[in-house]
């Protein structure tokens, strides 16, 4: 194979996506040449698949990855040929309104990689330098690909103000909700439950911290959550929603105590209208926070997950090679999966 050729995943139109020998990308003068060891499917890969999501083929997906140096610019310091690198996928303009109010996620001009432009799901990725950070070489290769999930949790915790011993629900049992139950429980929650439907999903949630699970099909979840003889009589501090349905949604701000806090992470599609009761916000002051993406987070993230405060392994359902990268997007996740990761190279 001709060394200046890398094979990469090219979404060339929605409902179009084929391995592709393409150019190794050359690094400009602040970026770094990352070989992807790991880089993880999210939904968001599939809703570019479906064009459901704005994006701009061709273009090679993959926001959730990381890798080791192969080269440097030459205006890159700090990092070295051979590190290990986690990218924050998501560059934010510096210049906008937003950015200069330190509200970098919702910047008007940005530009990710993996969406805008060319990420992951390759051998190589070019990274800007201030979008990296380091990870220690003796960390599991796969494990350096959760950092971005984590990043959008972490932003999500950190917006909850969970305290110790607060009570906590987490609607939804996938990555982003079993990520989200480390962090309640790594914040001080005592009480962490979590609502999803699958029962292999609730047996991981408990090995991974929650206190209790519930299955949302089996009975009322606000009964037997906030319901007087519920898990928690009255609700709780804080509602994670993290399915983006509109079932959740609406339990939510029912689930959620007087002066509780709801935190809404999942991406319900756009239109959808969900019903809540005016003057149950007002009279119980919830407090609902919507949490984009992951403002500042990536670096916290990279250091928990080098810290192994954080369970990973069990959240890997499988590890494809870059042959197998489009079968996956363009199908829904199997049952019981939780994370796929794009290892390319692997056999
Ligand atoms: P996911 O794997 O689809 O997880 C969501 C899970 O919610 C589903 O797999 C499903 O599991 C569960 N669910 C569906 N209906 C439910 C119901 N009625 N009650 C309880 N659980 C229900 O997706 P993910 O990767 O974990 O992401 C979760 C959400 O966060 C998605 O909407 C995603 O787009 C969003 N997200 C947001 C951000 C951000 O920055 N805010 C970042 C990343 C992802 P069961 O089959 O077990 O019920
Ligand atoms: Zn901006």
């Amino acid at each position: 194979m001709d060394a200046r050729t890398m094979k990469a995943m090219r979404l060339e139109a929605v409902g179009s996506i084929a391995l592709r020998q393409v150019d190794k990308p050359i690094p400009g003068a602040d970026d770094l040449l990352v070989r992807i060891e790991a880089c993880g499917v999210c939904g968001t890969d599939r809703h570019l698949f479906h064009g459901e999501f704005p994006c701009r083929p061709p273009v090679t997906p993959g926001h959730e990855f990381s890798g080791i140096i192969e080269a440097i610019g030459n205006a890159v310091s700090g990092f070295a040929v051979g590190d290990r690198v986690t990218g924050d996928p998501n560059i934010a303009c510096g210049r906008c309104p937003h950015c200069h109010a330190g509200r970098v996620n919702l910047c008007r001009n940005l530009n990710a990689i993996g969406i805008h432009r060319d990420g992951g799901f390759a051998e190589y990725v070019v990274l800007p330098q201030k979008q990296a950070f380091i990870l220690p070489t003796d960390l599991p290769p796969t494990h350096g690909a959760f950092c971005e999930p984590l990043g959008c949790c972490l932003h999500g915790v950190d917006l909850a103000e969970i305290r110790p011993g607060s009570s906590v629900i987490v609607l939804g049992g996938g990555v982003i909700g079993l990520l989200t139950v480390q962090l309640a429980r790594l914040a001080g929650a005592t009480t962490i439950i979590l609502s999803t439907r699958q029962a292999s999903r609730r047996a991981l949630a408990e090995e991974l911290g929650a206190t209790a699970t519930v299955d949302p099909t089996a009975g009322d979840v606000i009964d037997a959550v906030a319901g007087p003889a519920g898990l928690m009589p009255g609700g709780v501090d804080v509602v994670f929603e993290c399915a983006g349905v509109r079932d959740t949604v609406e339990q939510s701000m029912r689930l959620a105590r007087a002066g509780g806090t709801v935190v809404i992470v999942g991406v319900t599609p756009q239109g959808m209208r969900a019903e809540f009761e005016p003057f149950d916000l007002l009279f119980r002051e919830l407090k609902v926070v919507g949490s984009f993406l992951n403002p500042y987070t990536h670096r916290r993230a990279a250091e928990l997950i080098a810290s192994g405060a954080i369970e990973i392994d069990r959240l890997i359902s499988r590890q494809v090679p870059l042959e197998e990268a489009a079968d996956v997007i363009a199908n829904p996740p199997a049952p019981g999966e939780v994370k796929v990761l794009v290892v390319p190279g692997r056999p």
